[in-house]
Order: C-alpha cells, then structure tokens, then sequence
C-alpha cells in the first residue's frame, strides 16, 4: 500500500498512553516517541527529546477503542423487526447502512467492534463476512489509495447469530435449540460460517417479582464452553439477573453482558475469575429516553427504570471495587485505577434506539465514577484481553496494529464537563495503518 501518509508521522513527536495493565494496579508510563507504520503495523517506536522550540508533542496517542458489544445488523432508531424485513428482503440496502454507521463509528475512534448478534438468522451470517471482508485492504472496494477516511471500519469480532433456548427474550429472533446435540450443530455452523464469539442469550425478561429467570440449562452452557475453547472462541453471555451470573461463573464464561443484578461476592468472583462485564449504560440510558419520550405501558416504564437504576448502581461499585485497599498509595490523580479489572466499553450501539458511533458510553462511566485511567483501560487493553487479541490490539508497541486515535489534548486531563464531547478532542483516526479521519494538520501537507 501506499505510505504517504503514514510516512508524515515520522518526524513528528507524539505522546503515548498505553493502559496495558492486567492487575489494575499502574499503568505504562506516557514516552514521547514518532511512530512508523509500515502497511497495517506499528514497525517502529523510536522515543524522541522535544526540542527546546517545540514544547509539546504534536498529538497524543493511545489506542483505539474497542466496543465488545454492539450490533452492526441493527440500526438503533428502528424496531427489530424492521432490522428482520431489511436482513431478509433487502440484504444489500442492510449491508450499504450498516457500512456507512461502521464508517462513522471508526472517525470516532472506535477500532474495533464486537457484535454480539443480529436479529434473526436469514442473510445475517453472509452479511457480516461481507463488512469483515470490507475491512481488508485487498477489498477491490476499499482502495488504499482513498485516503480520505470513507471507506475505513473497524475490524470486527462477531457471534453471527445469537443463541438461546425455548422461552429466552425476544425468542422469536434467536437460534432457539432444546437438545445438546441442537445445540453443538448449531455451534458447528456458526464456527464454518466464521465466527469468532458465541453470543448466548441465557434468560427471560424481568418478571414481576424482579427476577430474570435462566432458560439454559448447565449441560448447554457447558457444552458451549468446551465447544468455544476447543475452536478458539469466546463465549458471551446476557445474563442481567443473579441466576445468570451465577452460571456464568460456574461454567467461567469469558464475558457478561449486563449483570444487572451482580450481587457483592458476585462482583468479587468475576474479578478474582477473570471474567469481563459489558456495562451498557448508554443502551439503558436510550432504551428508557425513548420510553418516557414514547410514554410507553406501565410494564415497559417499570422494567426500564429497574434496569437504568441498577446498571448505574452497578457502573458506581465496580468504578470504586479497589479503592478502599488502594486509598493508601493512590492520589486522586488521571492516573490512578480503582476499578474493577475487567470492565469493558460496550454501549450495545444498533439495539433500543441506541446510536452507532457514539463515545456516550465512556462518558456515562465518568460520571458514574470511573477514571479516565479506568476507562481508557477498559476501552482499549480489556477489550484486546476480553478477545484474546491482547498481542495484536489494544497497544500500542512494536509489532502492533496500528489501531490508533490521535488528540489534541491529552484525554486524561479533561475535565468531566469535556467527556460529553470527547470526539472534538481527536485529531484523527487510524485503523490497521489505515486512516479513518485524517489530522488536519497532516492533510494541510498535500
Ligand atoms: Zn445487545
């Protein structure tokens, strides 16, 4: 490919901010350096001394975000069942819209994107083997030559549909199957179809006692962890009720969508098991907006003022899990961590009006009390973990993706007013060496 671009950056100083911890305990320490990119990976990283001129870097650098929980298949505004008709009579027009959110969701910074499952099953699969193929550089329709960003996705991790068993929420959109042997054929055809995550849908909705009730039985759900670990797959589960998480934690699923009503040694164990937690505040936030806004049944405001309670009473705890062993060496200070190590940046953006290419998911875990350290670890180096990719993404190093955001301004030190609009801070975009949104000062070079 052509590296005119990339070529730019070698002159000019950068500051990087890595969030490579696993133990929550520091995080690497900022170097000045200048990058070279060589195709779709960090080559080089040579540190640099400021000249006595130039008294700041250029940009800041960390590394791209990474939502573990999106859905590329759903449009966010539109009713599942619109997201159905569009996958099943117009696969193209779903395909072109799809293209043009994931567009947008890498000028935000956004990297790389987990999507955890479309509606329905028909199309669906070939769809998003078509957006991941995209993403290449050898497509034919995504020339290196267009370096004007339109055509740069993120990279995409995806379960390729969703599965749960008989009387699991919104059923009639999933791969419902009954047996053990209905579940490891469905398993093999979602592995040769290209799937990297199994999205398991493990309980009902809210009941009227405040329950969520498991639909899965222990057989399935381990047999769905050793289907996973024998292909190299991950497993996600929705699981927002007690019942859920506690066999999530039985059967050390790697990740939980939710968690709604994680219970104190709950919060405990998936921190000591290593097992990743998807917030997704902004998807409660939007779903419970739109129903004031549509002045929905009194069911529907009942469940949505439950759930938007308790994923901001949940984001509050794990925001502070370490922070009384910690208050003795920690300041209060942009880089301390206190959180609990395994939280992830997932907004569930397509699903209950809630948009693609937003950043409002960090900006809600800000005000729900996590760091700005706390937060850029879980956008970058968690999602990288939760992925298994932690040696290709996540960092930026040598030998690297070069998956990378460039700010104005050093993103720790904003003020919490200054999250709201987070995306005005970025200069530019860079996926797989790739630019998603080109600094100003850069294009000015041509
Ligand atoms: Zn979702």
């Amino acid at each position: 490919m052509s590296n005119t671009h990339t070529d730019k950056l070698k002159g000019i100083p950068v500051e990087i901010l890595n969030f490579d911890t696993t133990n929550g305990t520091k995080y690497t320490p900022s170097i000045t350096a200048t990058l070279n990119i060589d195709n779709s990976v960090i080559r080089e990283i040579s540190q640099t001394k400021i000249s006595s001129t130039q008294h700041t870097p250029a940009y800041f650098v960390t590394p791209g975000f990474i939502n573990a929980h999106a859905h590329w298949l759903m449009l966010g505004g539109s009713s599942l069942r619109e997201a159905v008709d569009l996958i099943e009579k117009n696969p193209e027009e779903m395909k072109q819209r799809a293209l043009i959110n994931a567009q947008k969701t890498a000028q935000m910074g956004i990297t790389t994107v987990c999507d955890k499952g479309p509606p329905g099953r028909k199309n669906a699969p070939q769809i998003l083997n078509q957006i991941k193929e995209y993403f290449h550089e050898n497509n034919p329709n995504n020339p290196n030559n267009d370096n004007n960003g339109r055509n740069v996705i993120p990279r995409t991790f995806a379960s390729h549909w969703t599965i749960s068993c008989p009387g699991g929420f919104a059923d009639v959109f999933l791969q419902a199957v009954s047996t053990k042997q209905e579940l490891l054929s469905k398993l093999e055809e979602l592995r040769t179809s290209g799937s990297e995550l199994i999205k398991f849908i493990l309980e009902t909705e809210l009941d009227a006692n405040y329950e969520y009730k498991v639909v899965v039985s222990d057989e399935l759900l381990s047999a769905a962890v050793d289907f996973a670990r024998t292909h190299n797959m991950r497993v996600s589960a929705h699981a927002k009720g007690t019942l859920g998480i506690d066999a999530c934690l039985r059967h050390g699923i790697a990740g939980i969508e939710h968690a709604l009503q994680a219970t104190n040694a709950q919060i405990a164990l998936l921190e000591e098991r290593n097992i990743f937690v998807g917030l997704t505040l902004e998807g409660f936030e939007c779903r419970i907006k739109h129903a004031v806004e549509n002045r929905e049944d009194t069911n529907t405001m009942r469940v949505v003022e439950y759930e938007w309670a308790a994923a901001t009473r949940l984001a509050t705890k794990l925001a502070h899990f370490h922070s009384d062993e910690r208050n003795s060496n920690s300041t209060n200070g942009t880089n301390s961590t206190n959180s609990a190590s395994n939280v992830l940046f997932a907004s569930d953006a397509g699903s209950h009006s809630t948009p693609h290419a937003s950043l409002r998911e960090l900006m809600l875990m800000r005000k729900f009390g996590f760091s700005p350290t706390d937060i850029f670890r879980a956008a970058t180096w968690n999602g990288a973990r939760f992925l298994n990719q932690q040696n290709n993404i996540g960092k930026v190093a040598q030998g690297y993706q070069a998956d990378l955001i460039f700010w104005n301004t050093n993103p720790l030190l904003l003020s919490e007013l200054e999250w709201e609009r987070l995306n005005k801070h970025i200069a530019g975009v860079m996926v797989g060496g790739r630019w998603a949104k080109l600094p100003s000062h850069l294009s000015s070079h041509y």
